[in-house]
């Protein structure tokens, strides 16, 4: 039986795609593979990159993977705030095509951990986007995700805000979460995770609470950034 269900699967699936040819996602085109992006459009919206740093900062590098504009913003938007879920294995695609240029990431040592969401925002949208977005990549490399941090409070969007006010906005907002009095993140080597970075001021403050809680490496990992 399970060969006959498998022939099954494979003659609906050949008639699936007869009927609903995979295409681009950015200009339509035909592709081969469904959720794949033809070849033009992918080399366009992969732009990886190493982000520049503050003096100081808590981690070894930033790594974004594309630029926080056209469709990669309408891609990200429909996740967060329609909660399209079929925009996941479009940006699966973007994550496997971004592994070239990422050869670090080689190391499964790293422990991902996301940005987190306050509880309420994260109950108010269902889930939190950062790990929806690279948790089943990061699995299939054999790189774990826990939730290393919390948030404490709601903050206030970034954009707009002075350095002092981003400072004041961030203070005490993210926590070290722990097991036995012993913060998850303490010795190890951290990826922390988030969908787009603008100010980088979330990110530092989360890079900040991960070294006093005994990170020993941190890198960032961003799917967009605006800049
Ligand atoms: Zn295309």
């Amino acid at each position: 039986m399970p060969k006959l269900n498998e022939m099954s699967r494979d003659i609906l699936g050949s008639f699936w795609d007869f009927l609903f040819p995979s295409r681009c996602p950015m200009c339509g085109r035909y592709v081969a593979e469904r959720s794949g992006w033809c070849p033009s459009c992918l080399q366009k919206a992969l732009t990886v990159r190493k982000l520049a740093l503050p003096p100081g900062s808590p981690f070894e590098e930033i790594w974004a993977l594309s630029f926080y504009k056209e469709y990669l913003q309408k891609l990200i938007k429909d996740l967060k705030y329609r909660r399209k879920m079929s925009t996941l294995p479009y940006i699966k695609s973007l994550l496997q095509g971004s592994e070239q240029e990422l050869v670090w990431l080689a190391d499964s040592d790293f422990l991902a951990v996301p940005v987190p969401l306050f509880a309420d925002k994260e109950k108010a949208r269902g889930f939190n986007q950062t790990e929806k977005i690279f948790g089943e990549w990061l699995q299939e490399k054999g790189i774990s995700t826990v939730r290393g941090l919390i948030r404490n409070r709601e903050t206030m969007a970034m954009y707009g805000l002075s350095p002092a006010e981003r400072e004041e906005n961030l203070r005490g907002a993210f926590s070290a979460v722990e097991e036995a009095g012993v913060p998850l993140v303490q010795g190890r080597k951290i990826l922390l995770l988030d969908d787009i970075f603008t100010t980088g001021s979330t990110m530092e403050a989360c890079g900040r609470v991960l070294k006093e809680a005994g990170a020993e490496r941190i890198v960032g990992l961003v799917l967009a950034s605006d800049h």
